[in-house]
């Protein structure tokens, strides 16, 4: 699955990639040469999440295990979020520069 760059429509990174990116690194588009990214907003939301969910879960249940058994399928849930749903924005874009 490739993912389309925001500024020349055309496939430009790998999911690998694009796991490994956030709103505060970028990668540039082979086509373009431009830096690519996600929007920050998805960091936001990722991090309230997974917070979210590890102090649940350990208040439930206190220890490693519960940890690991809460945050991984979490992190991995929003990983897929990510990849599938989440397009490719111009780094450092922000709406005031429309
Ligand atoms: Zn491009």
């Amino acid at each position: 699955m490739r993912h389309l760059c925001p500024y020349c429509g055309n496939p430009c990174l790998s999911s690998l990639q694009k796991a490994a990116l956030s709103s505060l690194n970028s990668k540039d588009c082979n086509h373009s040469g431009k830096p690519v990214s996600t929007p920050q907003a998805l960091l936001v939301a990722q991090l309230v999440v997974l917070v979210v969910c590890l102090v649940a879960a350990k208040a439930l249940a206190p220890g490693p295990i519960a940890i690991l058994a809460a945050g991984v399928p979490v992190a991995a849930l929003l990983l897929f979020i990510q990849l599938k749903y989440v397009p490719l924005v111009k780094s450092g874009y922000s709406p005031d520069d429309e």
